[in-house]
């Protein structure tokens, strides 16, 4: 990795300097905040596999360089112009929700998570693989204070995006609810699944997960390389939800047989290839497809205290801000046990 150096440098920084470039560590200037944002000295960042998009250029319009992280932990540093509802110390996060307008029809109804000027935290501007980020307030959550900096920041994507998915997807306590991919997203989701009181089917591809996710709260494991998974969920009287954390459209459409009556796929796992269903697999059963996207801060405050009232933590690998692209590449290899953390 190359390093930059400016006559006044005093923060490193983890860019990519064009989309599908390799990231470099850079000295910057400490940003200032403007009217209505802060500056965050970040603590620790988590690494998802939604930072692809910045990485490659997959979403339009990203300008480079750019500064991915949107599992941002660190304490106020500044306060910009009009901020009164936060303070300097002050320890907070900053997740995928990264800032709405207020104005749009979607804000005016109160659903700000569909803003159509949305932002997103490190794609929208520059994320927490750095030292010191700048935020606007609404893209704040507040931080329990019985939890770490490296666990905490999980919970900002991987976290919400499990918790608020499986608490609006209908899921009654008692219903079989199945976790499908046991990384980063599911291992979070199957604890949350098991303390939401749901009967929880496990699935990974291969049997080395097996005994984990019996850990974390699972009553069943379902190996799919070595089993029908589908047919083993209706041999459990058919899923209520299927949680769908594995960005793998191939592996999502083999499950929807194992829907019940009424039953939902939820869909987390970000791929950009077709999920196959046929129309009559969908209405023999009132079946549904249903994608889900995080939430907003108030959202990952309720994720984080729903953490601290029962226990769910993240399993983590943390890494130094330099080894970002380290980190990156293990969270790309899908072998990280389970979320990959950058600490400052
Ligand atoms: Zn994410
Ligand atoms: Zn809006």
């Amino acid at each position: 990795m190359a390093t930059t150096k400016f006559a006044i440098a005093p923060m490193k920084a983890a860019q990519v300097p064009k989309a599908g470039a390799d990231f470099e560590i850079v000295e910057r200037e400490i940003p200032k905040p403007g009217a209505g944002h802060v500056l965050i000295k970040v603590q620790a960042c988590g690494v998802c596999h939604s930072d692809v998009l910045t990485k490659d250029g997959a979403l339009p319009g990203i300008e480079y360089p750019r500064v991915p992280g949107h599992e941002v932990v660190g304490i106020i540093d500044e306060l910009g112009a009009g901020v009164s509802a936060w303070k300097k110390g002050q320890r907070v996060g900053v997740g995928w929700h990264g800032g709405h307008d207020g104005t749009c029809l979607q804000c005016r109804r109160g659903d700000f998570r569909n803003c159509r000027n949305r932002k997103i935290a490190g794609i929208s501007y520059d994320g927490g693989y750095q030292q010191y980020m700048v935020a606007p307030v609404e893209a704040l959550a507040s931080i329990p204070e019985s939890l770490s900096d490296v666990e905490a920041a999980p919970l900002l994507c991987a976290g919400i995006t499990t918790y608020d998915a499986l608490r609006r997807s209908g899921a009654m306590p008692g219903d079989l609810v199945a976790v499908e991919g046991i990384g980063g997203l599911g291992h979070l989701g199957v604890q949350f699944a098991n303390k939401f009181g749901y009967k929880v089917a496990a699935i990974g591809h291969g049997p080395e997960h097996g005994a984990l996710a019996k850990q974390l709260g699972a009553s069943v494991y379902i190996d799919s390389n070595a089993t029908n998974a589908a047919r083993a969920l209706q041999e459990l009287g058919g899923a209520q939800v299927i949680l769908a954390t594995a960005p793998s459209s191939k592996a999502m459409s083999e499950l929807i047989d194992g829907l019940g009556p009424n039953g939902t796929l939820m869909v987390v796992g970000a791929a950009f290839d077709p999920i196959e269903a046929t129309p009559s697999q969908l209405i023999f059963g009132n079946r549904a497809i249903q994608g889900y996207a995080s939430g907003t801060p108030a959202d990952s405050e309720d994720t984080l205290q729903f953490a601290v009232l029962t226990g769910v933590r993240p399993m983590i690998e943390t890494y130094p801000l330099e080894r970002a692209a380290e980190a990156y590449a293990r969270m790309m290899s899908g072998k990280a046990q389970f979320r990959v953390v950058l600490t400052m």
